[in-house]
C-alpha cells in the first residue's frame, strides 16, 4: 500500500485501460483507515483502477444512508396501527431530545443509551397507552436518536443536532430484524410488529442481507419502506474522459464539452394553483379540516415537482458517470442559492406592496433547481464512488471572469449573460461553456499543487491575472 498521506492527496493513477487521470483523496486519513475496514462486498463491486481501488474506498464515507425504497400500500384496517407507532416513535424521540435539550456546561451529562432504554421500560409500566404499542418500535426510535446524536459528535463529518419532530412533517419509525416475504414479481409483505404483514411495491431489487428498514409516510399521504443498502456499481467501463460542470443560471447544467442538461421547473399552471392554495390557506383557520385539505392539496403538487426532480437528478447522475472517469463540480453554497422574492413597494402607497406573482413563482423556481444541484452533485459523488470514476468539488470564485486561454480575470469579459470574450487576448466562448472549462482545469489542476494545497478544495485562485497552475492554458 503506497499510501501515507497528509489530509489531502492526488495519485497519478491508471484506469484499466491505460488510460491516465488522477485520483484526488480528501478528508482526513482516519476516516480512510475506517473506511477501509468497511466490508469488502462493497469493494468488490467497482470497476478496477489499477494501484487505485483502494483509493476509491475512501469515498464510501459518502454513500451512507442510502437504501432501496418501495412504496407500500397498507391495507385500512392496518394504516391507524402504522399511524400509531409513528407517533410512538415521534413521542419517545422528542422525550430524548428534550433530556437532551436541559444540559447546560456543568450541568452533568444527560442520560446516556442504556439509562434512556431502562427509563422508557418504566415510563411502558406507567403509562398503559405506550405499553399498548410496540416496544420494538419504541427502542429503536430510541437507538435512532443515539446515532443521531453520534452523528453529530463526529468531528470529522459533523451533522446537525436532533431536533423535534412535528406531527406535520413527514413521519416514520424504524422496524429491527426485517421479515420480508414475496408474494410474486411484482409484490412482497415486510412485517411489521403488532401490524403484521403489509404489502408493498417491489419495484426494485432488495439487498440481499436485509437488516433494519425504515416505514415512512409523506406529506403527499405515500407509504414508503426503506431498506438500506450500498449504491450498485454502474455497468460502465473506464474512458479517461474528464468533465468540469458550471451550473449555469438559465440551464441548469453546463458542460465542459459544451452540453446543457435542462433542469425540470415548475409549469405556470402548476405554480399558479400553489400560490393561490398559498393565499387561501394564510386565510384559513389554524387546526380547521379546511386548511388541512389545503395542506393536503400543496403537498401533492410539492411531491409531483420532487418526483420530477429526483428522476431528472437520477438519469443525469447515471449519464455523467458512465460516461467520465473524473467530474468536477464547484463547491457551492446551495443555501445561499435560494433567496426569498423580494416584496415590490407600491409607489403610490407608500408602505404597501404591488402583488408579486411572478416573482413568486421565479422563487419556486430558484428552489428547485438549488435542490436540483444538490442532489445532482450528491447522487453523481456516490454512483462514481461505486462505479470506479471520480467526482471532485473545486473553488467556484471568478470562473465565469476568467479567460480560459490567457487567464485575464475582469468582470468586462462578460459580454452579456450568454456570451465571454476576453478584453485582454479577444477569447470568445459561450460564457457558461467557458466557465465549465475553468471548472475542470481547476480540477485537473489541484494534483501537481496538493502538497501546499491551503484546504481540501486546492490553491484558491486570486483575482489578478496570476492563476494557479494549469488554469491558464487551453487545454490541447
Ligand atoms: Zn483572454
Amino acid at each position: 500500500m503506497p499510501l501515507t498521506c497528509s489530509s489531502y492527496q492526488a495519485y497519478d493513477t491508471r484506469t484499466a485501460r491505460g488510460s491516465s487521470f488522477f485520483v484526488i483523496m480528501v478528508g482526513s486519513p482516519r476516516k480512510w483507515a475506517a473506511s477501509m475496514r468497511m466490508g469488502t462486498s462493497l469493494r468488490k463491486s467497482r470497476t478496477p483502477i489499477r494501484s487505485g481501488s483502494f483509493i476509491t474506498s475512501a469515498y464510501i464515507m459518502y454513500t451512507r444512508g442510502m437504501a432501496v425504497r418501495c412504496r407500500v400500500y397498507p391495507a385500512p384496517a392496518q394504516e391507524p396501527l402504522l399511524l400509531e407507532h409513528c407517533g410512538h416513535a415521534r413521542f419517545v424521540w422528542n422525550l430524548a431530545v428534550e433530556q437532551q435539550s436541559w444540559w447546560r456546561p456543568g450541568r452533568g451529562s444527560a442520560p446516556g443509551p442504556a439509562v434512556r432504554q431502562r427509563q422508557l421500560a418504566e415510563a411502558r409500566k406507567a403509562e398503559p397507552w405506550l405499553a399498548d404499542g410496540s416496544s420494538s418500535v419504541q427502542q429503536q426510535a430510541l437507538r435512532d436518536f443515539d446515532r443521531a446524536m453520534a452523528a453529530f459528535f463526529d468531528k470529522d463529518n459533523p451533522a446537525g443536532k436532533p431536533s423535534y419532530r412535528s406531527k406535520h412533517g413527514t413521519q416514520g419509525f424504524v422496524i429491527r430484524d426485517t421479515n420480508v416475504r414475496r408474494l410474486n414479481r411484482r409484490w412482497a409483505q415486510v412485517h411489521v410488529p403488532k401490524c403484521g404483514w403489509v404489502r408493498f411495491r417491489l419495484s426494485r431489487d432488495l439487498p440481499e442481507k436485509l437488516g433494519m428498514a425504515r416505514v415512512t409516510l409523506d406529506r403527499a399521504d405515500r407509504w414508503h419502506v426503506a431498506f438500506p443498502a450500498p449504491q450498485s456499481a454502474l455497468d460502465r467501463r473506464p474512458t479517461g474522459a474528464v468533465v468540469g460542470i458550471d451550473r449555469g443560471v438559465r440551464t441548469a447544467l453546463v458542460t465542459s464539452d459544451g452540453q446543457h442538461y435542462r433542469a425540470p421547473r415548475i409549469s405556470d399552471r402548476r405554480a399558479a394553483r400553489y400560490l393561490a392554495l398559498q393565499r387561501r390557506m394564510a386565510r384559513q383557520q389554524k387546526g380547521s379540516r379546511k386548511r388541512e385539505k389545503t395542506r393536503r392539496a400543496m403537498a401533492r403538487i410539492t411531491a409531483k415537482v420532487t418526483d420530477r426532480r429526483k428522476d431528472w437528478a437520477e438519469k443525469t447522475s447515471t449519464r455523467l458517470v458512465t460516461d467520465h472517469d473524473l467530474i468536477v463540480f464547484e463547491k457551492l453554497n446551495t443555501k445561499n442559492m435560494v433567496r426569498k422574492p423580494k416584496p415590490k413597494p407600491d409607489p403610490d402607497q407608500p408602505g404597501a406592496h404591488l402583488p408579486n406573482r411572478a416573482r413568486a413563482k421565479a422563487g419556486l423556481n430558484r428552489g428547485i433547481l438549488a435542490s436540483c444541484w444538490g442532489l445532482l452533485a450528491t447522487r453523481t459523488e456516490q454512483k462514481a464512488a461505486a462505479s470506479g470514476a471520480l467526482a471532485v468539488y473545486v473553488d467556484p470564485r471568478f470562473t465565469s471572469q476568467q479567460c480560459r486561454r490567457c487567464g485575464h480575470t475582469a468582470k468586462e469579459n462578460r459580454e452579456s449573460q450568454a456570451i465571454f470574450l476576453c478584453v485582454e487576448c479577444g477569447h470568445a466562448d459561450h460564457a457558461d461553456v467557458n466557465a465549465a472549462k475553468n471548472v475542470l482545469a481547476r480540477g485537473l489542476a489541484m494534483a501537481p499543487v496538493s502538497a501546499q494545497a491551503p484546504g481540501p478544495w486546492g490553491v484558491r485562485p486570486r483575482k489578478p491575472a496570476k492563476a494557479a497552475a494549469g488554469t491558464t492554458q487551453e487545454a490541447a
